[in-house]
């Protein structure tokens, strides 16, 4: 699976915390994260991250890119609700584009943590069906 991370500024922390106790899991699949986040959890678990630019730069539209080519098969996007973000990304924009392209994106850390238990156990694994980075003949590509 392609599993993207994004989380605002107050959220940092929950999601390290999310990536370490799911560490297991998250190294068996492709993760990709925006930059700040990428590098803090990189920094905390060592999984291998691949990371766009950071939030205010554009890293969260590089993860839009990808959710439009229905590259990515789920996104942990950890919101903070509590406070403005006048640069940081906005959730309703690529949430938008996971509803076009069927994507399941989770904003917390109860549905991440439903969402992280479902690829564990292979349930989004229908998504090798429809994302164009894998193929029938070599399996994962990407
Ligand atoms: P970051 O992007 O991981 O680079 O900080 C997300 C954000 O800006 O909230």
């Amino acid at each position: 699976m392609n599993i993207a991370l994004i989380a605002h500024d107050k959220k940092k922390s929950d999601m390290i915390g999310l990536a370490v106790r799911f560490k297991d899991v998250l190294k068996k699949h492709k993760i990709f994260a925006t930059g700040t986040t990428g590098t803090l959890v990189m920094g905390e678990t060592g999984l291998n991250i691949i990371r766009m630019k950071s939030g205010p730069l554009g890293g969260d539209q590089q993860i839009g890119a990808m959710i439009a080519a229905n590259e990515l098969d789920l996104i942990v996007f950890l919101r903070d609700p509590l406070t403005a973000q006048p640069h940081e990304p906005d959730v309703s924009a690529l949430l938008r584009l996971c509803d076009v392209q069927n994507i399941p994106l989770a904003t917390n850390l109860a549905s991440a943590d439903v969402m992280l238990r479902a690829v564990d156990r292979g349930e989004l694994d229908w998504r090798k069906q429809v994302n164009p980075l894998y193929s029938a003949h070599d399996g994962e590509k990407a």
